[in-house]
């Protein structure tokens, strides 16, 4: 049934606020289900954190959003698959690089072997961490045995507490800086170990070889969404961002870009804190409403350097690299599947990426660049063109790659973040329990938030 059936086409059963994965993971399900949808976004465009850049050498694109996928990434990978989008392993050959103490040391894996001591601390931390992750139950992390003491203390405190080395936290600081945009010392424990669960482990959201980084789409990861939304029956409406949501028992009215869109239920599949720009009549709840005051986006500004070769890897390299002194954390190759050119991608993040982000762009861009001479010579000053993208900067994103959690949230609030609202459900890489925060979880948050509303529908019609 189409959304359209309406006389006016301002009314559906469900309204889906954001064209993200979710979104239109959500509405499809819902289509299947043969319910009517109308789906709100407020960008020209459907993706929302996931935006492919054509590339100025040969006619390949990359992506300045989310991009990799990993081996358990199961929802994720079999939607591309479906959706005739074919996956590249991510350039891991070669040695890696880590700037220790002023010198570029090589490396394999993911944790550099610089020093045994600094190694054996990072091991000991890290299967600890690892223990405790277990322990915790994605779904219901408040729960969990230990939820109240480890939700008093900060991802940072508890590194260094458990490390005794000065190299270990700083390795740890530079991977959930990573994970989270964020530094340690603003994550809870209890966020961290929630969002380790629901990854399966520490080494899947950090590894590329077996872990999250380990794939990309060839098409780029935004050809998605893009696929996605065309095969959509539902109206799309583009431009339309959801400024207010009336709610009752019987439905909900949602004012999008000067449209009064009535429905029996909504999924909203935006980032938790922009929840709280809408205008919720009543107010919501007040544990959602404080949960979404406590939640903020970390900061990430995604750097590539386009060069006519990746001319790294004629030294050996993979053009993965470390930078605990340099404003770039991480450097990854980026380079697209054919070859065509060599991409080198580097990642400000946290402070390090609220700081640059207020440069301008020319010279963020030098510092950046300095970044890579440093790790990989001279050839690196002399990129082709350089792409840039400051989540943070973003009207309908305000930062990235996901939320996260500080001290005392989880447990004060945490069961908010899911639980629906009479007809009001929520969907969002976010909300899922597993891969929370990835492509993979905001797929099946969306598939779950349509199953729920679907069941509430035939509820309410029995
Ligand atoms: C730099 C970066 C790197 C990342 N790296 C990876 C990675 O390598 N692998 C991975 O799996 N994930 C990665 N992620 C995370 C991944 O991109 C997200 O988990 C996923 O895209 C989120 O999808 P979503 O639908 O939940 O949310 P979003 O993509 O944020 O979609 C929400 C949509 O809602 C819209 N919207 C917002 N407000 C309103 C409103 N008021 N009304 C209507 N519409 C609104 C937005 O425009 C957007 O389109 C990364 C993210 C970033 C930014």
């Amino acid at each position: 049934m189409s959304a359209d059936s309406s006389p006016d086409g301002n009314d559906a059963d469900v309204i889906v606020v954001g064209a993200g994965l979710a979104g239109l993971v959500a509405t499809r399900e819902l289509e299947a289900k043969g319910i009517s949808v109308i789906i709100c976004e407020a960008r020209e465009r459907v993706g929302g954190r996931l935006l492919n850049e054509p590339l100025p050498i040969g006619d390949q694109v990359t992506e300045v959003g989310g991009e990799w996928v990993g081996p358990t990434q199961f929802k994720i990978k079999a939607l591309a698959d479906e959706l005739g989008l074919r996956r590249h392993a991510t350039y891991d050959e070669g040695d890696n690089l880590i700037d220790w103490k002023g010198k570029a040391v090589r490396y394999k894996g993911t944790i550099p072997r610089v020093n045994p001591a600094v190694l054996a601390d990072i091991g000991q931390a890290q299967l600890r961490f690892e223990r405790m992750a277990r322990s915790v139950d994605p779904a219901a992390p408040w729960k969990a045995k230990s939820a109240e003491r480890w939700d008093r203390q900060t991802l940072g405190a508890w590194f260094a507490r458990n490390t005794a080395t000065a190299g270990a936290p700083m390795m740890f600081e530079i991977a959930a800086e990573m994970i989270w945009g964020a530094e340690p010392a603003d994550i809870s424990l209890l966020h961290a170990l929630a969002y380790t669960s629901a990854a399966g482990s520490f080494s899947a959201l950090i590894d590329v070889k077996g872990g999250a980084q380990e794939e990309r789409i060839v098409e780029g990861s935004q050809a998605v969404p893009l696929r996605l939304a065309e095969q959509l029956k539902s109206q799309l409406l583009l431009e339309s961002p959801v400024s207010r949501i009336d709610h009752h028992g019987g439905g909900v009215c949602v004012h999008a870009g000067g449209r009064e869109l009535k429905a029996r239920a909504v999924i909203v599949t935006i980032p938790p804190p922009l929840t709280g720009q809408i205008d919720w009549h009543p107010l919501l709840p007040v544990n959602r409403d404080q949960l979404v005051q406590r939640m903020p986006h970390g900061a990430a500004i995604k750097c590539l350097a386009v060069y006519q070769r990746p001319f790294w890897r004629d030294d050996g390299l993979s053009g993965q690299a470390i930078d605990p002194a340099g404003p770039v954390r991480a450097t990854y190759d980026n380079s697209p599947a054919d070859g065509s050119c060599g991409v080198m991608l580097g990642f400000l993040v946290g402070t390090r990426a609220r700081a640059l982000g207020e440069l301008e762009p020319q010279a963020r861009e030098a510092e950046v660049l300095k970044g890579f001479v440093r790790m990989f010579g001279a050839q690196a000053a002399q990129p082709v063109a350089y792409i840039e993208q400051d989540w943070a900067k973003e009207r309908w994103t305000r930062g990235c790659p996901v939320c996260y959690m500080p001290p005392g949230a989880m447990t004060a609030h945490g069961a908010a973040l899911r639980e629906p609202i009479g007809p009001i459900h929520w969907a969002g890489a976010e909300t899922a329990t597993r891969w929370t925060g990835y492509m993979d979880g905001a797929v099946s948050s969306g598939e779950d938030a349509a199953n729920a509303v679907a069941a509430a529908l035939a509820r309410s019609a029995a």
